[in-house]
């Protein structure tokens, strides 16, 4: 099956905002998905609802074949990763205990967290020796974001959802992280689903584009010959 599914997936929020409606998507395992769209569109919505921090109004998501409504909390930080916006880093924890959360939380003994942890750091360009022990606001905009990258690798998950990962910084530091998550992914080879409003960024990082508007999937296209005109 295919590694995440939504089937004529629709939100709404109590207020009565349709978020999202008759959403389709499939992401087969190893692929990278980009989301592109205006903002309001519906994005960070439906990465929500993969994630299962909200729950769909109707319609079904799948992860390998299995309803997530059906997965509990615990098993779905095992298999999801989540990168947002500026890292959302807990901002009274150290670096090395924002990249330990979510081993923590599934019960791993300190010593194997920390020794995690370390790698990680060392995985997206820090030193942990030095970031390790800061507080986020420590830290520059890039860096905030690389951890956020750590974080959400942590427990191994072979689903990463990222939410405009890059899109804080400046020009020159996000075209440095883009080419680094691009090396990153050739490595660690998860199946991402990468939320942005940069087309270029999409282009450049997805192997596949699905474009949203008003809720929905208007057109998806392969990159980077389909979008070349190649
Ligand atoms: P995007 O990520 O593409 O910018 P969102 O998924 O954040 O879009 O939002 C989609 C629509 O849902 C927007 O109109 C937004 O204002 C609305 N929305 C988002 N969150 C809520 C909420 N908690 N309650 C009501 N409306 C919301
Ligand atoms: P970048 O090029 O990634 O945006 P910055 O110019 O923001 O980097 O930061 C340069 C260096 O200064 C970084 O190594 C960062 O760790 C350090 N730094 C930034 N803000 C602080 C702070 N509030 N306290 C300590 N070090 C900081």
């Amino acid at each position: 099956p295919d590694a995440i599914r939504l089937e004529a997936v629709a939100k709404q929020y109590p207020d009565g905002t349709t978020a999202v409606r008759a959403l389709d998507l499939a992401v087969t395992a190893g692929e990278m998905v980009a989301l592109v769209g205006p903002s309001g569109c519906g994005k960070t919505t439906t990465l929500k609802m993969i994630n299962r921090l909200i729950e769909p109004s109707s319609g079904r998501i799948l992860l390998d074949g299995e309803d997530v409504t059906r997965a509990d909390a615990t098993q779905l930080r095992r298999r999801i990763g989540y990168v947002i916006q500026s890292g959302g880093l807990f901002p009274h924890r150290t670096v090395l205990d924002n990249v330990g959360t979510v081993p923590s939380l599934l019960g791993w003994d300190k010593r194997r967290t920390r020794a995690r942890a370390t790698e990680l750091l060392e995985l997206v360009g820090l030193d942990p020796a030095v970031h390790g022990p800061r507080y986020p606001h420590q830290l520059s905009g890039g860096q905030r974001q690389r951890v956020g990258v750590a974080r959400a690798l942590a427990a191994d998950p072979p689903v990463l959802l990222m939410d405009e990962p890059f899109g804080a910084v400046d020009p020159v530091v996000r075209d440095r992280l883009q080419v680094e998550f691009l090396r990153l992914q050739e490595q660690v080879g998860k199946t991402v689903v990468l939320v942005t409003h940069d087309i270029d960024e999409a282009v450049r990082l997805g192997d596949r584009i699905a474009v949203l508007s008003e809720g929905g999937v208007l057109e998806q296209y392969d990159t980077p010959a389909a979008v070349l005109g190649s």
